[in-house]
């Protein structure tokens, strides 16, 4: 958790956010929407206010919200889980990718993470104790792609959990079944309990050769996986900080006996409202209408960032690309992210954020920088106008 410099470190998202405030350029960096989600859920959030939810809540997360959570995984997915022992409300899917490997992974024990992985992984795996492993995504005409191989070779007899993140932060890719398979056949195999980050489930965008599949829902694994999710990316809420775990009873309640002495509870007026956004048609089909606004937005990024010279692999999910500046000269993202609001007026963020110095990815990914598009037309528009000044 500390820099090289011996300094305590931020996280890339705060920096590059404070260098948007600091310059005025566009904020490609850190992934939140510049418009809000749902009026309808906003509504549901101050009517529970109103109404006095305003305590804390019950420490599992209120009934409706873990009855419509179990309803989520079953309808969408046909995962069943009883909401009063196998599902847990957390303070967002931070919180539960925290509380997860806490509760989980000691010192001794190996975590194996996909590379490119999410900051907090490495964060939460060094508080644990835990050694991180990782296998790599490799850029491929198909995207950003799991090698199989290596990933094989990254399991040991230490494996306890392997942590998966479909659709992924920061390459956007979205899981196929056959490298989900390899994944559950070697937790298996290992007898490792597979964790999996589900925050962007529903935004899978147009041309995407693969749906969203919940590892959960392969041959065998809903018995040793726990899949975490939340309301920030799929509502456009990222504030309200909603999460939640589903999974075994045993693995739920070993999470949520973490969880209670890191908030305790949390969001009591926004549980209603996500419980209400999760049940309503109006909300489903806004959501719907996100993921295809998503995929255009993604269209108009990818272009700019291609006629400004960049190298960009196009994303299959989320709402991330990621983008080689190497073609243009720059070796360096993290130099070239510094620089990008003088350049250029938009901020970035160096993909070796989510790489481990030094490792196979670090250096295939020196030049890269994930732009997310979750912003208006106008403003992407912007800054594809700045990126063209590198030239
Ligand atoms: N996992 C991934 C892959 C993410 O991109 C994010 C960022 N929102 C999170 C977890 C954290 O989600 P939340 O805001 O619900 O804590
Ligand atoms: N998940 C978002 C991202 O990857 C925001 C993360 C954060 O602010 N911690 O940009």
């Amino acid at each position: 958790l500390m820099g090289d410099d011996g300094v305590p470190r931020a996280t890339v998202f705060a920096e590059m956010s404070a260098l948007a405030a600091r310059t005025g350029a566009v904020n490609l960096g850190q992934g939140f929407p510049d418009v809000d989600g749902p009026a309808s859920v906003a509504q549901a959030a101050a009517d529970a206010i109103a109404a006095g939810a305003n305590q804390y809540p019950p420490g599992p997360g209120i009934p409706a919200l873990r009855e419509a959570v179990s309803e989520h995984q079953s309808s969408h997915y046909g995962l069943t889980w009883d909401p009063d022992r196998e599902v847990l409300v957390t303070a967002g899917a931070t919180e539960a990718l925290a509380a997860t490997v806490l509760a989980l992974a000691g010192p001794g024990d190996e975590v194996l993470t996909l590379e490119p992985f999410y900051d907090s992984y490495a964060a939460v795996v060094a508080l644990a104790g835990a050694t991180h492993t990782t296998a790599p995504l490799v850029a491929t005409a198909d995207g950003f792609r799991l090698d199989l191989d290596a990933l094989a070779a990254a399991f040991t007899p230490r494996t306890r959990l392997v942590l998966v993140n479909t659709p992924h932060n920061p390459t956007g890719t979205v899981l196929t079944r056959v490298e989900l398979a390899a994944i559950a056949r070697l937790a298996v195999e290992h007898d490792a309990v597979v964790v999996t980050d589900e925050v962007y489930e529903h935004l899978v965008l147009d041309g995407s050769a693969s749906a969203h599949v919940p590892i959960a829902t392969l041959p065998g694994m809903a018995e040793r996986t726990l899949t975490i999710s939340s309301a920030g990316k799929t509502f456009s809420f990222t504030g309200w900080k909603i999460g939640w775990v589903t999974g075994p009873e045993a693995l739920v309640t070993a999470v949520r006996t973490v969880k209670q002495f890191l908030t305790y509870v949390n969001g009591a007026p926004f549980q209603p409202a996500v419980a209400f956004a999760l049940r309503d048609p109006g909300v489903a089909t806004w959501v719907v209408e996100l993921a295809r606004s998503l995929s255009r937005r993604r269209d108009l990024l990818c272009a700019g960032l291609e006629d400004a010279g960049f190298t960009v692999v196009r994303p299959q999910g989320t709402y991330f690309v990621l983008a080689d500046a190497a073609p243009l000269g720059y070796t360096d993202g993290v130099t070239l992210c510094r620089d990008l609001p003088g350049l250029a007026g938009v901020v970035g963020v160096p993909v070796t954020a989510f790489t481990h110095a030094g490792s196979g990815v670090d250096r295939a990914l020196r030049s890269w920088v994930r732009f997310t598009f979750v912003k208006r037309d106008e403003v992407l528009t912007q800054a594809v106008a700045g990126l063209h000044r590198l030239h």
